[in-house]
């Protein structure tokens, strides 16, 4: 595994760097590094809510914390319980992993105020790229390209229409706090500026509690290229070179890769060079990513800093050899990096994909349930970090992705054959999975030719529907869940009835456009008797936007919900009279369960 960097000082066994961590997170992740302090004689301390109490994490965990009820705000959000956790259990160190407090400078400055050590970046690092915005001017500042951009304080008035027609149409306007491609807004004529400000600052506003918004030159057909750094604490910082993670649906990816089939050695030296001067640039220390964007010319801008452990970090360990979370444990345990540049080498190819429950002939609605079966791929090169096991239940809680899959090959082209055979030995029963999409992507010729833009998904299998299996099955499934509740609630309405139109706010595509999704079995306004809208996936009613007797226009949204960390909109399927108004603001509903009725 180490081809290449055999001059590596290797870790000694005989001290481990810590005693105990305890790992505040949940999922692949948490299993991921509860396993890598396995291999360093570390105790590892896993903390859970009650819907993770049988949970992967906490049974290969050697000891394991309540932390209290599902919602993240009261369990894996909340600083106070996880220091608690920490404190009762003696851990030395806190990793946090990825998503929830990992990026929160306020939770890494507490863990260090209450004597444990932060497996991270300092709390600085964490706050300057924690604001674009903030951390834009800083790029800028140390001779990193940026995106051309506007974010004047405050943002307001004739300016920032002024300064979108300088920037040239389209433009992006984006959340200054943003993450997980929330309050993006693609905007491409001054007539739909202030509608796509106002929009972004609302979904802003409720995802990270901040509305700060800016302008950004909207980079047709890029490609996403980041650049892994370690660095540190006494000034080391090196690159462990590229992935590519251009194969993205709502602003997220789903498909990584490296190296990056559109990287030349001269683009790749001038990327790890600003890199490494994006990570100096703010004091890092520890392992991070410098994210970039790519044009057709070969020209690239920073777009974001993420000050943590990446979720497709797996595809770097397979390339370079190197275990990422080993050395974050080791940084942060204060030793100096036992290697140099020119000590780490790309070998081979490797992609990842990232198996997520949800239905992507469906807009991607995630989905829930048992996992009746699982039987993970086994062969060489190929590597499965999953969060769930046979028996394990995904709930509307947490976030849909469940595991990743790694392959590792001589070439991209052995990369791909061997990530299609794993691919099809993965069996997750009992769960609507994307393993036959991601299966879509990798086979298209265009994959295979390296045209891997942000556009992929929408541009080749925007229609992609699975031909039999799966789907057909879960399909009946859920008909047969429609009609009997439809027909319950009225006999006048056709048996198909409507399930409820969802549409993924904030997940706008790159185009703009807002998703906007009713399923497939829709049946068509029969002009009489009254509807029943049914929830297409369990959650929790967040708003109820109409009341009883109010008219309504077909499309308009009636009723937002919460599940699996996305807002999912309930909008009315053609235009009508709310009849019936059956859901209340805080209440969870079940899969089929009628929301409201609809008359004409
Ligand atoms: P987030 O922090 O919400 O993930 P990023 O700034 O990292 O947001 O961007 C996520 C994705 O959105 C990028 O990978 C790219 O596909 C797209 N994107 C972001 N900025 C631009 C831009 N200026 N032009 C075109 N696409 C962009």
């Amino acid at each position: 595994m180490l081809a290449g960097i055999a001059t590596l000082r290797l870790y000694s066994t005989t001290m481990p760097p810590f005693r105990k961590i305890l790992i505040a997170n949940r999922g692949e992740i948490a299993a991921r590094i509860i396993r890598a302090c396995k291999e360093m004689s570390i105790r590892a301390v896993a903390v859970y809510s009650d819907a993770d109490a049988q949970a992967m994490h906490t049974r290969l965990a050697d000891e394991a914390v309540r932390l209290g009820p599902p919602p993240p705000r009261e369990s894996y959000l909340n600083i106070e319980r996880i220091i608690e956790a920490a404190r009762k259990s003696n851990a030395d160190a806190i990793h946090p992993g990825y998503g929830f407090l990992s990026e929160n400078a306020d939770f890494a400055e507490a863990v260090m105020k209450a004597g444990i050590v932060f497996i991270g970046p300092p709390p600085d690092a964490i706050r300057k790229m924690g604001s674009k915005t903030e951390a834009r001017a800083i790029m800028q500042e140390a001779g990193v390209p940026v995106v051309p951009g506007y974010h004047p304080h405050p943002f307001a008035g004739e300016g920032v229409r002024d300064a979108a027609e300088r920037l040239g149409y389209p433009v992006l306007v984006k959340a200054s706090a943003g993450g997980g491609g929330k309050g993006m807004r693609v905007t491409r004529s001054s007539a739909e500026l202030s509608e796509a400000v106002a929009a972004s600052r609302r979904e802003a506003a409720h995802a990270f509690g901040d509305d700060s918004v800016f302008l950004e030159k909207y980079i047709e057909n890029p490609r996403h290229i980041e650049f892994q750094v370690l660095a540190d604490s006494f000034g080391n910082t090196i690159h462990l070179f590229e992935r590519e993670c251009s194969i993205q649906r709502r602003h997220q990816k789903i498909v990584e890769e490296a190296p990056s089939p559109f990287m030349t050695p001269v683009l790749r030296e001038q990327m790890a060079a600003a890199a490494v001067v994006a990570a100096r640039a703010v004091g890092y220390v520890n392992a991070g990513t410098v994210e970039f964007i790519a044009d057709e010319s070969g020209a690239f801008y920073f777009l974001e800093m993420n000050t943590r452990l990446q979720v497709e970090h797996a595809i770097t360990e397979a390339v370079t050899g190197i275990d990422l979370a080993a050395a974050q444990i080791r940084i942060a345990a204060g030793e100096r990096l036992w290697f140099g540049q020119s000590d780490v080498t790309q070998r081979g190819h490797a992609i990842e994909c990232r198996v997520y429950a949800e239905d992507p002939a469906n807009d991607f609605l995630p989905s829930v349930g048992v996992v009746e079966q699982a039987v993970e791929p086994a062969r060489p090169g190929v590597r499965v970090d999953a969060g769930v096991a046979t028996g394990d239940e995904v709930t509307i809680h947490y976030d849909p992705m469940i595991a990743k899959v790694i392959a590792h090959a001589e070439s991209r082209a052995g990369a791909i054959r061997k990530m299609d055979a794993a691919l099809a030995e993965y069996t997750l029963r009992g769960l609507t999975t994307n393993i036959p999409f991601l299966r879509a992507v990798i086979n298209h010729p265009a994959f295979a030719r390296g045209e891997t833009t942000t556009h992929f998904i929408e541009q080749y299998l925007s229609e992609w529907e699975e031909e039999g299996g799966q789907e057909s099955e879960v399909g009946s499934q859920k008909s047969e869940v429609g009609s009997r509740r439809v027909e319950d609630a009225n006999p006048w309405t056709r048996a198909d009835g409507f399930r409820v139109g969802v549409g993924m706010v904030g997940s706008g595509t790159a185009a703009g456009r807002e998703r906007q999704t009713n399923t497939r079995r829709q049946s068509a306004w029969a002009g009489h008797g009254r509807d029943s809208l049914e929830a297409a996936m369990p959650g929790q009613v967040r708003a109820v936007l109409v009341q009883e007797g109010d008219s309504v226009e077909k499309g308009q949204t009636l009723a937002l919900l919460e599940a699996m960390k996305m807002e999912i909109k309930v909008a009315a399927p053609h235009a009508g009279r709310v009849a019936k108004v059956l859901i209340a603001a805080g209440q969870v509903v079940q899969r089929g369960q009628t929301l409201f009725e609809l008359g004409g």
